[in-house]
């Protein structure tokens, strides 16, 4: 043994021994059979010691196990020795002769997709994986897909767990492969024998925890270094809990302890500590006594401590590799038959410490991997063959008992526990039925769990759970076994041997033994006086039943199929029934009268004594009961047989306890048990719940049926109305004037009673779709349901599937589809929000009953107004009569006896006559709807005939119904109930009609009774009177009256128009026909004819020329329009006073939101960082003062929030807060000004508009004055005394102009008058966006002085215009389609404010004034001075930059620009350094000079785009491009236009091309360079179709048109985003003809900025234009053969990430739209593409929460404690931090396998609906249901839209306040 000191780290030695050596000598141990498995232990052990290293660092261990040296130094060899010398061909010929593997058993990863077939798989746990299923027939078949919780395996190639195509292809061929082998023979087998025993022994016996491997390993040395702290998981502690104790007990790092867990958490176990026995001893000790501090939930297990252990470094070794070489093993004897027929015989080997019954019962004494190693041992090596399988089953079942209680006693998960194998065993129908007829295993699983789970419960032979929380854990965890008792009998044989029969049979004995404990538990007893001090404990039983529900249902399934079977299952449910004394052993007997009937009755006082909800042998009672008469059985047949056994059970007996719950349940809803608190109304909520009913409330219905059908019918109801208490409201003579005496709150109380009575009654009477009570399936069952619930509304797929009970059969699934396409038909969704839902048939509507049992009362409610809606519409009677009845069984037939019974006519005749009378104090309205409701009943049950024995009429005439019915529909009172009445009386007639020929047989002598004299006098006796009409007959004659007079005033008036109107007309004909061609005229006056003459170029210069043009608007530039006066006059949303903009007035503010933002701005470019500010904001108007006020108070509230609420990312960041109006989220103001060419002087606008264009400075000459200004800027400190002003600077820059020239051209002015806040409102604005940027740059706030938060404010505004350019682009909405008011109000707002800001910002008066009007006396003039001294350095440097670049060609040429932004930037920040020194100020606002920098920029994209123009891709791409007529249309436009131009431009035109494009340069240079520019296309075709058009030499003319189409396209951008700024600058309207749904046109836009649109006039070399090209060209073309430069991918988004300079890219003239990431259309697709994906930090670990960048596409390993980067120095989820790169702080994340969408911002997050729907057009988050799944276009829209119109922040913040979201840790995502 090597041991190693501490010092030094441990490297591996060589191999001591050759291995071929040992091979040899194992080989002759072998010959002369003396070679013991001892050889190969002794060699694992020694052997794998050398494997293991660990390192001490830092108080850190690092552990390490060197698996491939192993493999190669220990496993091969064993190989080899088992295969002979070359095992790697003898494994290469044993694959060829094929795989004979006819299952597939892959176990599932956690996680990972697994497929069931909804139309083959026997039952739900049937399932394939990936693979399996894509190579079977069923991925054609109805499937559903879910993910694995791990632990399970693929089912493929099992005959019993599909109906058909039980093989996948590769199953399939699989077997046809031979099972014997040329390569296994004999003697190699002999051999694997003994290699198989010892790896198993060896595995056995060090992966134990505790003992065996320390000791084997210890060898006496106490002393020296070679020790380890283990420490184990546990499902008790926490995350956080560990952490805790490894850091203060451990002393280790945070990130060390994060490590540890994350590791524990995996592998189950983890070295914390390598030292000596002493100090690893210490520490265990150490952390066995740290009290964990308790968490929320605090039960028992919590208090225990870790778990440690201190091993010898040996064993950890030894441990280790056993783990690896069971991993290895298992995946060697999957190759072939022979190997796992070894393995099986040997695990059988009783008496080898290896045997399968020590496997089972050990596996609580590993961790978690070794545990998951052997379980996957087992299933590859006993499941793959039937006959193993049926081993390992049997073996399994026999332990079982011993198992589970480890099961229980142990904490670990289900899945990792050697008891979920139990669902590969159990569920296999064949060996489920052997373990029940042979080891007795149903009556194995329900001893174990009443021993286990309930018998401690058990007092005075009933049980009663405490309210101890810590016994729910355990029992929690013994439910389980009625998961696999439900397994076991998931399938009902096809036919019983004797020793099924009897196993079967043991089950169901101990199944009542549990039942008769459950009957009567959690007793309660109305609370009287008093309320309830606590509430009791409830859930717990309610578990119970639940888990319990569906193994009694398949019980009584099975029965139900064997008479036998049910004879004997029936005779012990009648001894359990007598044996218990729940309520019918405590009542006693007594004679009770009602009218002229007796009858005995139990006497139980549900009001004093104790009942319960939970009857469940009753129930099983009644569920047996109704399958009796199937096999020829009855109550009456079985009573001899039961009293043989002197077993007595009356009727009444079986009735009594169900009766007393329902008796409870009636005074509930009475309001007799309010005192009783809240869990009896919990409990009575799933009573009735879809989740419980089956088994209660259904079969409490039964049972009282089976009462009803077995007592004679009076008798049955004297039991009901004794036990509601109702003898006397039936029967007045019985307490004579008792109702005088009674207190107000009995009456109240017998009134209600009697209700729930006649309630109950009628669900007796009437739920009759219940198999075996009246003749129907569970399909009409079924049916019914759905027909019920489609009555209260339209309902989803997954709302009704929830809303319908689980059915038992494995595909229950296409049932329902079927039963719901029978009755309802599928309205598909409408919108992106709504959801698919079913719709009622028309024709089962009929057979709605109103009184639902499964109705709650707002159903029952809703459902009778849509009904009565439904008639009203369809002019029927309006009321809800009761449906036809199915006809009864036989065993149930005499229950329809009840309708004609004397107490049942009693008490009809008792309702009506009291209603008759004005109701008395007894009867109400409801009840006499109930009685009706009955007597439908009644009319219809002999309607059907079904009944010989019915003659309901025949007695009914005895209280002379038909009289009484006819005088309640005249009652005017019941003006409600009279559709009803009537209806009942036309079925009445009906059955009246039918007796006719028989009633003179008949013949009683009471006149009125015969039929024919009771129709006539129906219809005209006592009063006389047509019969009475119906309350829709009434309104429908009224309206039909009403309307008669409506149409015909109408049409008196109509006719006199029309009269008045002809002869006008006649009088006026000339005028009319002059008006019509006027019109036609005036359609020629359009802008595309006008644009498409090309004489108008050529004359273009003349202003007199543009005819057409000169009408249209224009809004900047020579021909430049004034805006119109607008109305600024608002309403402050704080106080609501009037307000209006005005310089002098207190400033005005509108609530913004500022955003960082990566959205249009793919990669850093050279003139800023690649994240950018973007503005948004709603355009409500309040004061500044207002605002403060509010602000303040918001942010108070803001701190005072619960900590859990807030931003866990300490950096500053803006307060948010919601615009007091709206509540949009805003976290800035933006003042709201006037606009800008109002605050120019009268003068100056006036001299602006009244100059023609001889008083204008030329562009050339402006162009001169800018490079000029450029070189003072640089020469002189703006601050210097000899700092030029603007008179100078013409003078240097030597022009012919004037200072009233320069003046006019740029509109200089005084300041502006600003009010004093103006300018404290820009600079709150600018604090705002220092603070967005730092929390973007991670950095600590930097001083004003280091940021330049100047122009940042100019960035975000031509941000915040390029992404409203884009947004619009993306949604094909034109510049003049209507703009929200949020983008017009905030486009205007923010260039408004720039321009102001920029034109005072330099002053030092204005800032002087702002600042001693703010803040008093801490604001001084020095800090001002101090602030533009910073300020205006930068400023200068910067326009001095600018202009350098634009107009002196140095730094970075056009390529490198985005035109628009330079455009903007210039504008703001050049003019005033301009006048700086004349102390006067430039307000921008579409001066001359602005046209100018327009012009510029203008030429410069121009420039880029015919530089970047590549002939060759752009016809390829005209080629493919489908041609459209508007494309068409302007192609031959432009080919005329090409063709007008003159030969000089043309030739200029081409020269330029031919001298500066960069396609047309390379190509000529090299042929095969054109990829190097052309990066976004790809592929041969280009290159090829660029040598074609070489060699053909391009035609000239169609180069041209070409080009100019190109350029146009190219420009669109720039000016777009140039129209909306100029537009808000100027306030100019766009004119009338912007087109509304076309694309914005190059010439209109051109047009409205002043600009050129005619492209020949820059070619002209007269021009100062083409000059300024030719500069722009010739500096691009010079930078880009020095710099490499590239066209900007969308891959470098993230670069910003690295530390590296960003590359220098050509940023394109028309960026890419963002897209978010394409995603597969079928989401299987999706996440099968995860389905193996690994962790970053640990490639061994599979990631747990896939989850995906909507933006980018990169996958990360999202919410796990295995991604924890930091940000900003907080650890963070990995989804938070790539959010921050990403998406500037936002993130748009689909987290794969559940299948939902997260928007995450700031520390905030939301789930929004993922964009994959099924076919029902429902979303389903966390694969709940599991339908397929595809892509929804419109859904994934809504995201990316939301996403590009940067509103996900505003969306986070919605969702966050309207839902009651559970509190999520964001920012651990
Ligand atoms: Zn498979
Ligand atoms: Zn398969
Ligand atoms: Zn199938
Ligand atoms: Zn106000
Ligand atoms: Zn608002
Ligand atoms: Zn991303
Ligand atoms: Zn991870």
């Amino acid at each position: 043994m090597d041991r190693y000191d501490m010092d030094i780290v441990v490297v591996a030695p060589p191999p001591e021994h050759d291995t071929s050596s040992r091979i040899k000598e194992w080989r002759l141990k072998s010959q002369s059979g003396t070679l013991k498995d001892k050889d190969f232990m002794e060699f694992f052990k020694t052997e794998s010691t050398k494997y293991f290293e660990f390192q001490n660092e830092m108080e850190t261990v690092k552990c390490v196990f060197k698996e491939s040296l192993a493999k190669e130094e220990i496993i091969d060899p064993i190989i080899e020795f088992m295969l002979g010398d070359k095992p790697a061909q003898a494994l290469e010929k044993l694959q060829k002769e094929g795989n004979t593997a006819t299952v597939c058993n892959k176990v599932f990863k956690n996680g990972e997709p697994t497929y069931s077939c909804r139309e083959c798989g026997v039952d739900p746990t049937c399932v394939l994986c990936v693979n399996c299923f894509k190579s079977s027939a069923h991925r054609f078949h109805k499937y559903k897909m879910s993910s694995s919780g791990g632990g399970g395996c693929c089912d493929c190639g099992d005959d019993e767990a599909w109906k058909r195509d039980q093989y996948c292809e590769l199953h399939l061929a699989n077997r046809k492969n031979p099972l014997e082998s040329n390569i296994i023979t004999k003697a190699v087998l002999e051999r694997c024998e003994i290699c198989f025993s010892a790896i198993l022994a060896f595995c056995v016996k060090f992966l134990e925890i505790e003992p065996n491997a320390s000791m084997e390993c210890l060898d006496g040395e106490l002393d020296g270094a070679n020790f380890c702290t283990v420490l184990y998981n546990d499902e008790s502690h926490t995350f956080d809990q560990v952490i805790h104790t490894l850091t203060k007990i451990a002393k280790c790092r945070q990130k060390d302890a994060m490590e540890i867990v994350a590791a524990i958490d995996r592998e189950g176990r983890a070295v914390v500590k390598c030292d000596t026995f002493k100090e690893c001893n210490d520490l265990k000790e150490a952390i066995e006594n740290q009290m964990i501090p308790h968490s929320g939930l605090h039960t028992a297990r919590h208090s225990q401590s870790l778990r440690t252990s201190v091993l010898n470094i040996n064993a950890v070794a030894c441990q280790q590799f056993a783990l690896q070489l069971l991993g290895w093993f298992q995946e060697f004897i999957v190759r072939h038959y022979l190997f796992r027929r070894t393995f099986a015989m040997l695990i059988q080997q009783k008496n080898e410490p290896f045997c399968i019954r020590h496997i089972l019962e050990y596996d609580v004494k590993l961790w978690k991997t070794a545990r998951t190693c052997w379980h996957r041992l087992l299933i590859s090596g006993m499941l793959m063959e039937y006959q193993n399988k049926m081993v390992l089953a049997q073996e399994f079942s026999r332990r079982y008992a011993t198992i589970v209680e480890d099961f229980i006693r142990d904490d670990h998960d289900h899945s990792f526990s050697i008891v979920s194998l139990s669902v590969q065993l159990f569920t296999v129908p064949s060996i489920a039925h052997h373990l029940i007829a042979e080891e007795g295993i149903f009556d194995k699983l329900l001893h174990t769990f009443y021993h286990v789970a309930i018998e401690e419960f058990i007092r005075n032979r009933t049980l009663h759970f405490s309210k101890d929380m810590a016994s729910m854990a355990f029992f929690k965890r013994a439910n389980y076994i009625l998961y696999d008792l439900r397994y076991l009998l998931s399938f009902k044989p096809e036919s019983f041997s004797e020793e099924l029969r009897t196993g079967f049979l043991d089950g169901c004995k101990a199944l009542i033994r549990v039942l008769n404990v459950m009957q009567g538990m959690e007793p309660i007893t109305r609370q009287m006086g008093q309320h309830m001090d606590y509430e009791p404990e409830w859930e717990c039983a309610f578990n119970l039943h639940i888990k319990l529900a569906s193994t009694i249902s398949q019980v009584i399934e099975w029965a139900s199929s064997d008479a036998e079977l049910l004879r004997k299952l029936y005779k012990m449910t009648v001894r359990a029934l007598v044996s218990n004394s729940f309520i019918v052993g405590q009542a006693k007997l007594e004679s009770k009268r009602c009218g002229h009937n007796m009858a005995d009755c139990l006497i139980y006082d549900v009001s004093t004594q104790p009942v319960s909800i939970h009857l469940p042998l009753s129930r099983f009672y009644a569920g047996i009961y109704l399958h009796l008469g199937a096999h020829g059985m009855s109550y009456d047949s079985l009573l001899a047989e039961t009293e043989a056994l002197n077993l007595r059970l009356n009727p009444r007996e079986i009735i009594q306890p169900v009766l007393c719950t329902q008796a409870m349940i009636a005074q509930v809803a009475a309001g007799m048990w309010r005192r009783n608190g809240y869990s009896l109304l919990h409990q009575l909520y799933f009573y009735r719940n879809v989740r419980c009913r089956v088994e209660m409330l259904d079969r409490d219905i039964v049972c009282l049926q089976t009462g009803a059908s077995l007592m004679e019918s009076n008798e049955f109801l004297i039991q009901m109305i004794n036990m509601f208490n109702l003898l006397g409201w039936v029967d007045p003579s019985l307490e004579p004037g008792i109702s005088q005496t009674q207190s107000d709150d009995e009456h109240v109380r017998q009134v209600a009673m009697a209700d729930e009575f006649l309630e109950l009654l009628i669900v007796i009477i009437g739920e009759r779709w219940m198999p075996g009570v009246s003749r129907v399936t569970e399909q009409d069952r079924l049916r019914k349901e759905i027909i019920q619930l489609l009555c209260i509304k339209s309902y989803s797929h997954s709302e009704l599937s929830r809303a319908l009970p689980d059915g038992n059969a494995g595909n229950s699934d296409n049932i329902i589809e079927d039963v719901i396409s029978s009755v309802a038909v599928f309205k598909k969704p409408v919108g992106v929000d709504s959801k698919g839902v079913y719709e009622l048939k028309e024709q089962p509507h009929e057979e709605f009953n109103v009184y639902f049992y499964h109705y709650t009362k707002e159903e029952k409610s809703k459902a009778e107004e849509l009904q009565r809606e439904r008639r009203k519409a369809k002019k029927e009677l309006v009321c809800c009569p009761p449906p036809m009845l199915p006809q009864l069984t036989p065993a149930f037939t005499s229950m329809a006896n009840i309708l004609q019974c004397d107490l049942f006519f009693m008490i009809v005749e008792q309702v009506i006559d009291s209603t008759l009378s004005g109701f008395g104090r007894r009867i109400t309205e409801s009840h006499l709807q109930k009685v009706l409701h009955l007597l439908g009943f009644a009319i219809q049950e002999e309607l059907s005939d079904h009944y010989p024995f019915l003659s309901f009429y025949k007695s009914s005439q005895s209280i002379r119904l038909q009289e009484k019915l006819e005088k309640l529909a005249r009652c005017p009172r019941l003006e409600a109930h009279r559709d009803f009445v009537l209806w009942t009386l036309q079925r009445y007639k009906q059955l009246q009609a039918r007796q006719a020929p028989s009633t003179s047989l008949y013949g009683t002598g009471g006149g009125a009774s015969t039929s024919a004299a009771a129709l006539s006098g129906a219809a005209h006796s006592s009063h006389g009177d047509a019969p009475p009409l119906s309350s829709e007959q009434q309104q429908l004659r009224e309206k039909e009256a009403r309307s008669r007079l409506a149409a015909e005033s109408r049409a008196k008036i109509m006719a006199q128009m029309q009269n008045a109107q002809q002869s006008f007309i006649k009088s006026n004909a000339e005028m009319f026909a002059s008006e019509l061609r006027a019109t036609d005229d005036g359609g020629s006056m359009d802008w595309e004819d006008i644009s498409s003459t090309d004489e108008f170029f050529t004359e273009g210069d003349e202003e007199e020329g543009a005819v057409g043009l000169s009408t249209g608007v224009a809004c900047l530039g020579a021909r430049r329009n004034f805006c119109s006066p607008t109305a600024n006059h608002f309403k402050c949303i704080l106080c609501f006073e009037d307000c209006s903009i005005s310089s002098s007035g207190p400033p005005l503010v509108s609530s913004a939101f500022l955003q960082t933002s990566h959205v249009i701005y793919t990669a850093p470019s050279v003139e800023g960082p690649a994240t950018a500010l973007h503005v948004s904001c709603c355009g409500h108007v309040m004061h500044y003062n207002c605002w403060k006020e509010y602000y303040s108070s918001e942010e108070t509230k803001e701190m005072r929030r619960p900590q859990r609420n807030r931003v866990p990312l300490n950096q500053p960041q803006n307060v948010e807060f919601h615009c007091p109006y709206c509540r949009t989220l805003s976290n800035t103001v933006l003042p709201v000004s006037e606009a800008l060419p109002k605050m120019l002087p009268p003068a100056a606008a006036a001299a602006a508009a009244g100059a023609g264009a001889a008083t204008w400075m030329p562009l050339d000459c402006f162009v001169e004055l800018m490079r000029t200004l450029s070189v003072e800027l640089k020469r002189s400190k703006p601050n210097d005394a000899d700092f030029p002003n603007s008179q100078s600077i013409l003078r240097k820059s030597d022009i012919v102009s004037d200072v009233a020239q320069l003046e006019r051209s740029a509109q200089i002015t005084e300041q502006p008058p600003l009010h004093a806040n103006w300018l404290e409102v820009m600079n709150s604005f600018h604090k705002a966006l220092r603070t967005a940027m730092q929390t973007q740059l991670l950095q600590p706030a930097a001083n004003d002085e280091d940021m330049d938060t100047v122009s940042l404010a100019w960035i975000t505004c031509s941000y915040t215009v390029q992404a409203l350019e884009v947004y619009l682009y993306a949604t094909q909405k034109p510049l003049r389609a209507e703009l929200p008011m949020r983008h017009q109000s905030c486009m205007s707002n923010l260039v408004r404010a720039c321009s102001l800001y920029s034109a005072s910002l330099l002053s030092k008066e204005q800032q002087q004034q702002q600042r001693s009007s703010s803040t008093g006396p801490s604001s001084s003039s020095e800090s001002t001075a101090k602030l533009i001294d910073t300020l205006l350095p930068s400023q200068c440097e910067q326009v001095a930059k600018l202009l350098d670049s634009l107009f002196n060609q140095k730094g970075c040429s056009v390529l490198e620009w985005d035109c628009f932004r330079m455009l903007v930037k210039l504008t703001f920040m050049m003019p005033n350094l301009l006048v700086y020194a004349d102390k006067k100020a430039i307000i921008p606002s579409g001066s001359m000079f602005d046209f100018y920098i327009l012009q510029s920029c203008f030429l410069a994209n121009l420039t880029k785009a015919l530089v970047l123009f590549n002939y060759e891709r752009e016809h390829a791409k005209q080629l493919k491009r489908p041609a459209t007529t508007e494309s068409e249309e302007r192609a031959m436009a432009m080919h005329e236009y090409v063709e007008g131009l003159p030969e000089k431009i043309k030739h200029n035109m081409v020269a330029f091309y031919q001298n500066n494009n960069f396609a047309r340069i390379t190509s000529l240079y090299e042929q095969g360079a054109v990829q190097q520019m052309d990066v976004s296309t790809t592929g041969g075709d280009d290159v090829a179709a660029a040598a074609a058009a070489a060699a053909a030499g391009c035609d000239e003319h169609e180069l041209l048109v070409a080009m100019l189409m190109y350029v146009q396209r190219e420009m669109s951008s720039f000016l777009r985003c140039a129209c909306l700024f100029y537009r808000c600058m100027t306030d100019v309207e766009f004119p009338d003809s912007f087109p509304l749904e076309q694309h914005d046109r190059f010439e209109l836009m051109c047009h409205y900025l002043g600009l050129e649109s005619q492209l020949g006039v820059y070619f002209d070399m007269e021009s100062v234009y083409a000059t300024m090209m030719q500069s722009f060209a010739a500096h691009a073309k010079e930078r880009w053969e020095s710099l490499n430069l590239s066209l900007e991918k969308p891959t470098q988004r993230i670069s910003s990430q690295l530390p590296s300079p960003p590359p220098r890219v050509i940023v394109p003239c028309q960026r890419a739209v963002p897209k978010l990431v394409k995603l597969f259309d079928d989401y299987s697709d999706l996440i099968n593409s995860v389905s193996d994906i690994f962790c970053p930090n640990n490639e061994r670990e599979e990631m747990k929460t896939p989850t995906m960048c909507l933006i980018c596409g990169t996958i990360l390993c999202g919410q796990s404690y295995c991604c924890q980067p930091e940000l900003g120095k907080i650890q963070v989820g990995a989804c938070t931090h790539h959010a921050h790169y990403c998406g500037a702080e936002v993130g748009i994340f689909l987290r794969i396998r559940d299948c939902q969408v997260v928007y995450l911002g700031r520390g905030k997050g939301c789930f929004v609906q993922p964009p994959y729907l099924d076919e029902y057009g429902e979303t389903d988050q966390g694969l709940r249901r599991g339908n397929p799944l595809r892509l929804c276009k419109a859904a994934y829209d809504r995201i990316y839209l939301q996403w590009l119109g940067h509103n996900l922040h505003e969306e986070i913040a919605r969702l966050n306040e309207n839902a009651n979201v559970a509190v999520t840790q964001w920012h651990h995502m």
